[in-house]
């Protein structure tokens, strides 16, 4: 999902929490992580490409990019994986504050995993850091050439 849909989104979250009784303070905690999410998207690029520009980082992400059937490395998300979301609800348990960041990112990956069919990205980009690496390695190495 694009940015700016992640905004509509989170500011609805922000009325539900509202009503909810949530203090704001955490609530913006919640909205932060649900958008700041999205820098690892960032850091990617300026890994692939060693290029800093804020504007060529925005519009390569606005390009529809198919990776379905590609033997090219996947994009590596260093944020959108289950084991940033195992190590959060660790840190929580220590950092009751994290769990509200904890709960922006959950909510940022569901909305993330609603579109990722529609943008015909192999599920495990999003999924797991671990299995995104493996599949690299293995791409990298030659494994899908025949
Ligand atoms: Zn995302």
């Amino acid at each position: 999902m694009m940015t700016k849909g992640h905004l509509i989104c989170s500011t609805a979250l922000a009325a539900v929490l509202l009503i909810l009784g949530i203090e704001p303070l955490y609530i913006l905690l919640v909205i932060w992580a649900s958008l700041a999410i999205d820098i690892d998207h960032a850091l990617n690029y300026i890994f692939i490409f060693k290029r800093y520009n804020i504007i060529e980082i925005l519009n390569y992400f606005k390009r529809k990019v198919v990776l379905k059937n590609s033997t090219a490395p996947l994009p590596v998300f260093i944020f959108h994986n289950y084991e940033t979301l195992l190590i959060l609800a660790v840190l929580s348990w220590f950092f009751p504050f994290v769990t509200y960041i904890l709960a922006g990112i959950i909510f940022h990956m569901v909305l993330d995993w609603c579109v990722l069919p529609a943008h015909r990205y192999p599920p495990v980009i999003k999924l797991s850091l671990i299995l995104v690496l493996i599949e690299n390695r293995r791409r990298r190495k030659g494994y899908y050439k025949w």
